[in-house]
């Protein structure tokens, strides 16, 4: 596209109390030649976005520099179709965080123009992604049970296909188990019909096709393509489909790991809270050991739930479950005595109804952390130091010791998989040299990822296939794959119930999304995507193993193969590249490399220092517009780039920065390791890794390494901005000017 070029500067909102407009002008009509140049007072009110509109269609211009508010906000206002557009924060980053009318204040407000100025003359239209293949709209559920089957009703309801696979031979999952259930409003047991009135449902629903003893023997491609091969009874279906929900389910945590305190193994009669359900669906229940009537049972909660050895997190639901559980044998026989050896009583919102109905019932309660399992005279006995009366109480002669076990997700072995598999296939091992036993290979195989980053979904801490709990509470790393129920996080009947018809409504979205050729969040909309000038590819592999969404696969001579549809837009791989041959059409290595050239460094007489700060736009960015929000002065030195993430992060920046005479380069990302806020995963991560390897280009400069400095700021930090600027500002001073100055 040709591009005619326009400036539109805003004086409203203190900007032209601040600044003087007339210098921007002429900056950008002499030095830049832009042939459309206006200010408006307020360039957002209808009047100010109709005379921009009125030069698009009447003088024809098409790239826009809009020198207003941060681009944080007003998106609406200021996208106009078809033009590119780049905004000049000159509001929340020059006007309110700088003296007005000072001469540092002008020449901050010229930098950011010409920077966009320069941005804009690299920057293209991007043209959205259109894969050769016709997007399906129809949704893979893995998973057949409560959160499997709500998910495809609730794609059915919204007017989308689904195909539900379920591994057992019948649908249902775990709830098909469970003979009674607790919920809302928590005053009495019921019934449990959900899962038949569900599975009723979803096999006589037309836009449902369900495959039972089946599994996902191959998932290729992404969003809105994927390839799904299902073996069913040795025969192979094939299905394309736009996303997909991960509802694999739990499995309970392994008794047989537990302490040896806790007696499982000691007596048939000590069973888990999983085998109790099992047990008692459509009848009593009996002593395992003899099949005699029940009349001392004694429920342990959490058994190696809580524990750094076991299960460090709660299961959330093995509480209320204990309670229903011994509720039912209140009601069983009401002569019994039924104890509870809990931690902490855990019964979240109107499920302390059922505790109070357990209490009303005669169930008595005993609070011990550590309370120990024995067998004395034949028959199962605790012994519990009780908190509250200071006491030691053996409850002895017990006819059923219930262990409150918690779950573990279906994709517990989800990221050694990979590994397990190339070594079981690689290297010919015999099932004994494997880490993590074959059937439990075989049993997490879930979804069969022909991805280059592994066949199975990386999980975070625990094991869950999340991504961003913060931000994100839906996502997994891989785009498009959505976890819902107890794969993603312990819950019960109510919030799995949610969590489906929530996991579908972003497989929806992903595939709305995807179809305009727009990416996902965080960068919903974004039309761009990575273009790789294979000619200069040296196939060092780094963008395939650094993209955290496992976006780029690799053929067998190493190349790599993107696949954009899954590509979230970070520009990971583009910061990873040391070839420099990944770009966006809107976001590039040259385009960042001149707007760093557009800066004004002045001479070293001068005493006017200048900072490049690369600032993730997620956070560090939103903290500097939020401290000028507050109106908090900030070092008038700093020039300011965001980034789509520090991940892409490309260290020739800075490299080009120090060579042009800049003082110092200060990389403000999120935080990572295992309390991780950055947006993309592991970008922060990664841009901190890079830069450990600065020093080699600081060197080749004879220039001191305190003039690079990363930190990590979240949005709240936005009070320590500030103290900080300045303090790196300071030290810049006391190492003295950058020799590069003036070359
Ligand atoms: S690193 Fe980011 S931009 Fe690059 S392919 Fe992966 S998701 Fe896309
Ligand atoms: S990082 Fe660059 S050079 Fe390396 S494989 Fe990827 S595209 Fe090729």
């Amino acid at each position: 596209m040709e591009k005619k070029t326009a400036v539109y500067v805003c004086s409203g909102c203190g900007i032209g109390a601040s600044l003087n407009i007339d210098p921007l002008m002429s900056i950008s009509k002499e030095d830049y030649s832009v042939p459309v140049c206006k200010s408006h007072e307020c360039l957002c009110s209808r009047e100010g976005a109709a005379m921009i509109k009125e030069d698009i269609s009447n003088e024809g211009v098409n790239t826009l520099v809009i020198a207003a508010c941060s681009p944080r906000v007003m998106y609406d206002v200021f996208n106009f179709e078809n033009c590119i557009v780049d905004r000049v924060n000159l509001r929340e980053q020059v006007a309110w965080c700088q003296k007005p009318g000072e001469e540092d204040t002008q020449m901050m407000a010229e930098d950011y123009l010409r920077m966009a100025l320069a941005k804009v003359e690299a920057m293209e239209l991007p043209v959205p992604f259109k894969p050769e293949q016709e997007i399906s709209r129809d949704i893979l559920v893995v998973g057949g049970g409560l959160a499997g089957m709500t998910a495809a009703m609730e794609a059915s309801k919204a007017g989308y296909g689904a195909i539900l696979v379920e591994k057992e031979p019948e649908l249902g999952g775990f709830q098909k188990k469970v003979g009674q259930i607790a919920t809302f409003p928590y005053k009495d047991l019921k019934d449990n019909r959900i899962i038949s009135d569900l599975v009723k449902a979803v096999t006589s629903n037309p836009k449902i096709k369900v495959y039972t003893g089946a599994a996902v023997e191959k998932t290729v491609g992404g969003p809105g393509i994927f390839e799904i091969s299902i073996k069913q009874n040795g025969s192979l279906a094939e299905h394309r489909c736009g996303a997909i929900v991960m509802a694999a389910g739990w499995q309970p945590y392994d008794p047989g790991k537990l302490d040896k305190k806790l007696g499982f193994g000691l007596s048939p009669d000590v069973i888990t809270n999983a085998m109790f359900e099992e047990m008692s669906f459509g009848g009593n229940v009996t002593r395992p050991s003899d099949g005699k009537p029940v009349a001392r049972v004694a429920f342990l909660q959490c058994a190696g739930s809580r524990d750094p050895k076991h299960l460090p997190y709660c299961s959330t639901v093995c509480c209320t479950t204990s309670l229903k559980q011994a509720v039912r044998i209140k009601g069983q026989n009401p002569d019994s005595e039924v104890y509870v050896v809990y931690k902490e009583m855990r019964t979240p919102g109107q499920a302390e109804d059922l505790y109070r109905k357990a209490q009303e019932s005669g169930v008595l309660f005993i609070r011990c952390q550590d309370p120990e399992v024995k067998a004395e005279g034949g028959r199962p006995a605790v012994e519990a130091a009780d908190e509250l009366s200071g006491e030691t109480i053996l409850l002895g002669n017990l006819d059923l010791v219930v262990l409150a076990t918690g779950m573990v997700p279906a994709t517990a072995f989800g990221p050694d998989i990979g590994k397990e598999l190339l070594k079981a296939a690689d290297e010919e091992k015999k099932e004994e040299d494997l880490d993590v036993p074959l059937d439990i290979i075989r049993r997490s195989k879930i979804l069969n990822l022909d991805y280059r980053q592994g066949p199975e979904m990386p999980a975070l801490r625990y094991d869950f296939p999340d991504s961003h709990f913060i931000c994100f509470p839906y996502e997994t790393r891989r785009t498009g794959i959505y976890a819902a129920g107890c794969v993603h996080r312990p819950m019960g009947i109510g919030s799995t119930l949610e969590d489906a018809a929530g996991a579908t409504m972003k497989a929806i979205q992903c595939i709305e999304l995807t179809s305009r050729g727009a990416a996902v969040h965080p960068r919903a909309g974004d039309m761009s995507y990575p273009e790789f000038a294979m000619q200069r590819c040296t196939q060092c592999k780094r963008c395939t193993v650094e993209c955290p969404f496992g976006a780029i696969n690799e053929d067998e001579k190493a190349n790599p193969l993107p696949q954009p549809t899954r590509c979230r837009r970070c520009g990971v791989c583009m910061g990873a590249c040391p070839e420099r041959i990944i770009s966006f059409k809107n976001y590039s290595v040259a385009m960042i490399g001149s707007m760093v050239k557009a800066i004004n460094v002045p001479e070293e007489d001068e005493e006017k220092p200048r900072i490049l700060v690369l600032a993730c736009e997620n956070d560090a960015y939103a903290a500097l517009d939020m401290a000028g929000i507050h109106r908090m002065t900030h070092n008038p030195w700093v020039r300011v780039i965001p980034l789509r993430c520090l991940g892409s992060m490309n260290l020739v920046w800075i490299a080009d920065s120090l060579s042009k005479g800049i003082d110092g380069v200060l990389l403000l990302g999120c935080q990572h390791g295992d309390d991780y806020q950055c947006h993309f995963i592991k970008g922060s991560e990664l841009a901190s890794i890079r830069l450990s390897k600065v020093s080699e280009t600081l060197n080749r400069l004879a220039l001191e390494s305190d003039r690079v400095r990363f930190e990590t700021v979240s949005i709240i930090d936005y009070p320590k901005l500030p103290g900080l600027l300045d303090e790196f500002a300071e030290k810049l001073v006391e190492i003295g000017p950058n020799p590069f100055k003036g070359w």
